[in-house]
C-alpha cells in the first residue's frame, strides 16, 4: 500500500496520453506476440534456511518486445486476462516451465529431485476448461514429478466460488501442490482456506519488507505462526536483506525466496549461478 501511492503520483504526473497510448500499443501486439516466440520464462531461485541449497524454482514471464524491450508481466498480464489470450499464454508457461524442468532434470540426472518448479496461473484459468487435462499431458509428456510441480494463485483475485474449488480439487488430484501467493493480502476468509486444497502459503514480501530492525514485525510472525498451525508449508517471498532472512529463519519458514538471495535468472544463467554448483 505503500508503494501504490507513490506510484499513483508518478502516473499522474508522468504524460498521461504516453500511458495509454503504451497500453494499446501492448493490446494490439500482443496477439501475435505468442507465435512470434516473444516470451521468455525467468526462474527466480527459493533456497533453505541456510540460504545455500536450492530447492525451488519459481517461473516468471517476461516479454521480450522488440522495439519497447523486456516487458515485466504486470504490464500485460491484466491485458492477456481481458481476453482469453490469458488461457492460451498461461498454457505456454506450464508447457515452457515443463520443458525447462525436464532438461534440468536430465542435465542433472537428478536422481534424487532436490527442488520444485512454480508457475503463476491467473484465477481465469480456472475456466479454462481444457486446463486439468493440458496440465495432466504436459506432465505425462515430459514425465515431471508431480509432487515436484507447482501452481501458484494469487489470493487477490482468486473468486470465491464452488466452481473454482472443484477446479482447484481437480488440479490436486493430479498429484501437483498448489500454493496461495501473495497470502495476508487478499479479502478471502481465513475460515474458507480450508475448504481450498492449498498445501503451501507465499507470504506477502509486504509482511517480510515490514520486518526491519526497529519496525513493527507482529504482522510477519502472526502470519507465520497462523500458517504453521494449520500445516502449511511456507515460502517467504520478498527477501532483500540479512535481517529479514534472519527473521525468516527464527519463524521457521520453510523457503526463501528474494533479491538477497537471487534475482530471477534465465535458465542459463541459473545453469551457472546454482546447478552447477549444488551438491546432487
Ligand atoms: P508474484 O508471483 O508475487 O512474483 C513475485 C514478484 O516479486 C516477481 O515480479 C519477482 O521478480 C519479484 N521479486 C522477487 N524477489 C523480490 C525482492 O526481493 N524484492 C522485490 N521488491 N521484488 C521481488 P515479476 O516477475 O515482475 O512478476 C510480477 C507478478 O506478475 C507476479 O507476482 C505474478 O503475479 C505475475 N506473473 C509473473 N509471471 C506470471 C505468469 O507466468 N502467469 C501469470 N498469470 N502471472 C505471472
Ligand atoms: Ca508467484
Ligand atoms: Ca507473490
Ligand atoms: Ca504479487
Amino acid at each position: 500500500a505503500k508503494g501504490a501511492g507513490r506510484g499513483q503520483a508518478q502516473y499522474y504526473s508522468r504524460d498521461f496520453h504516453e500511458q495509454i497510448e503504451k497500453r494499446a500499443r501492448l493490446e494490439s501486439d500482443l496477439v501475435n506476440a505468442l507465435e512470434k516466440q516473444q516470451f521468455v520464462l525467468h526462474y527466480q531461485p527459493q533456497v533453505d534456511r541456510d540460504g545455500k541449497k536450492l530447492i525451488g524454482i519459481e517461473a516468471l514471464i517476461r516479454w521480450q518486445h522488440p522495439e519497447l524491450g523486456m516487458i515485466p508481466p504486470d504490464e500485460f498480464i491484466s491485458i492477456a486476462e481481458e481476453s482469453n489470450f490469458i488461457n492460451e499464454l498461461g498454457r505456454w508457461v506450464i508447457k515452457s516451465a515443463c520443458a525447462q524442468f525436464r532438461v534440468w532434470l536430465d542435465e542433472f540426472a537428478l536422481t534424487d529431485i532436490s527442488f520444485s518448479v512454480a508457475v503463476n496461473l491467473s484465477a481465469k484459468q480456472l475456466k479454462d476448461k481444457g486446463l486439468i487435462d493440458y496440465c495432466r499431458t504436459c506432465i505425462e509428456h515430459y514425465c515431471i514429478p508431480a509432487n515436484r510441480f507447482e501452481l501458484e494463485l494469487t489470493e487477490s483475485n482468486l473468486v470465491t466460488s464452488l466452481e473454482a474449488v472443484d477446479t482447484l480439487n481437480e488440479l490436486a488430484n493430479i498429484g501437483v501442490e498448489l500454493a496461495l501467493d501473495d497470502f495476508g493480502t487478499g479479502y478471502s476468509s481465513l475460515s474458507h482456506l480450508k475448504d481450498y486444497p492449498f498445501t503451501i502459503l507465499k507470504i506477502d514480501k509486504m509482511f517480510v519488507q515490514s520486518a526491519e530492525s526497529g519496525q513493527d514485525d507482529s504482522m510477519l510472525k502472526a502470519v507465520c505462526a497462523f500458517a504453521k498451525s494449520l500445516n502449511y508449508k511456507t515460502v517467504a517471498e520478498g527477501i532483500e536483506t540479512a535481517y529479514q532472512h534472519k527473521m525468516c529463519v527464527d519463524l521457521e519458514v520453510d523457503r526463501l525466496q528474494g533479491f538477497y538471495f537471487s534475482k530471477p535468472l534465465a535458465a542459463s544463467e541459473l545453469k551457472q549461478q546454482w546447478l552447477l554448483g549444488q551438491d546432487k
